[in-house]
């Protein structure tokens, strides 16, 4: 697969921004710009967009998806003692299998699949790793020394979830971490699973024409005004807080997601770490700002971006080119930085002028 490069000419200094800003909007005039809520949400910003002219939709819009991530958030946060997730976490090593709803057993098993794909690069027991760095838990001000990383490392290991979506006799699915002091994090896959969710009950519900965005994780239906062709979705520059890549117009019912090393970091004796991991090395990812995936569903662009974010261009190709509909584009950590885009994305993307 070939990559077309663009090169940004400007030095930009790099600047924390809203996740909720990665991806946004572009394009409209203020009369024709579509209607939206926002809101806060696991961990990040919620925003629903409907058309200006079916404002009369937006109260029921919002309260369908803000109802869908409440209920999926109960479920699968870690911060949450009582989530499933974090009966599963502390029940680790012990052999007792946890009962699994419908939100946990869908995205353990979605979660289960995309580490398969990617060989580990995606890896749902992050948690330990992600623990280790400073992401969770204590905050640290130095980097962990190697023999850490490679105890933490041991503790990663998404062939030693147990998963059984099909019964335990009851008919209940139910999962278990064989060892102890394993723990999921569904960072990575939670937020695009949840969009999913919310779409397909907008739909349910005779809902057409809505734009649902969860911290960057995005999935459209339908048409942003009459004159329109689809939902146009900017692509944030990750070096210029107001500054955009470009834009991607969706296809119907087409999902979109960022992962960036912008937004969370720790910063560990004067270095930046991004809080994607690679599983392989047990460091965090260095040389990527940011990885953007078009795909036909939004938890397909959030799993894929993660993904590609560790796998980088070469082998990050190799999985996209088996992920049928799926697109990306890569931005390098780099002065200046490059845009790599797959040639689907290629196709896709409008840079800016
Ligand atoms: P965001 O959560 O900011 O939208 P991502 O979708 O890229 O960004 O997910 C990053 C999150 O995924 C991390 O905060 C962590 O919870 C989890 N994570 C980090 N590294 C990995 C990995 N290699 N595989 C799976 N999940 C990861
Ligand atoms: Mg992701």
């Amino acid at each position: 697969m070939s990559y077309s490069k663009v090169s940004c000419q400007r030095r930009r200094s790099i600047r924390m921004v809203a996740w909720c800003l990665v991806l946004a909007l572009a394009g409209c005039t203020r009369r024709q710009a579509p209607v939206t809520r926002q809101w806060l949400c696991m961990g990040t910003v919620a925003v629903v967009s409907t058309p200006r002219g079916q404002e009369a939709h937006l109260p029921r819009v919002h309260a369908i998806v803000s109802e869908t991530f409440a209920e999926i958030e109960q479920n699968l946060s870690i911060f949450r003692p009582d989530s499933t997730l974090s009966v599963i976490n502390t029940a680790a090593g012990s052999g007792t299998s946890v009962p699994l709803g419908v939100h946990a057993a869908a995205t353990l098993a979605l979660a289960y699949d995309a580490a398969a794909a990617g060989h580990g690069a995606f890896d749902p027991t992050i948690g330990p790793l992600m623990t280790l760095w400073g992401f969770r838990g204590t905050p640290r001000t130095q980097p962990p020394d190697e023999a850490e990383v490679t105890a933490a490392r041991a503790r990663v290991d998404w062939q030693a979830i147990r998963l059984d979506t099909s019964s335990n006799g009851n008919g209940m699915p139910v999962a278990s971490l064989e060892r102890t002091d394993m723990a999921l994090d569904l960072g990575g896959i939670a937020k695009g699973y949840a969009v999913d969710c919310a779409f397909d009950r907008l739909r349910a519900a005779g809902e057409s024409d809505f734009l649902i965005n969860l911290g960057g994780n995005i999935r459209g239906h339908g048409r942003p005004g009459p004159a329109r062709a689809g939902w146009r979705i900017g692509v944030r520059d990750p070096f210029h807080h107001d500054g955009m890549l470009g834009t991607v117009t969706l296809a119907d019912g087409e999902g979109v997601a960022t992962s960036g090393n912008y937004e969370r970091f720790v910063e560990l004796a004067g270095i930046r770490y991004a809080h994607i991991i690679d599983p392989r090395s047990g460091h965090p990812v260095r040389g990527m700002a940011g990885v953007t995936v078009i795909a036909p569903t939004a938890v397909q662009a959030d799993v894929l971006s993660t993904t590609l974010f560790v796998l980088g261009t070469e082998e990050g190709s190799r999985l996209l080119e088996h992920s049928s509909g799926c697109h990306a584009l890569w931005v390098t950590d780099e002065t200046p930085p490059r845009l790599l885009p797959s040639p689907g994305f290629a196709t896709r993307f409008v840079p800016s002028p």
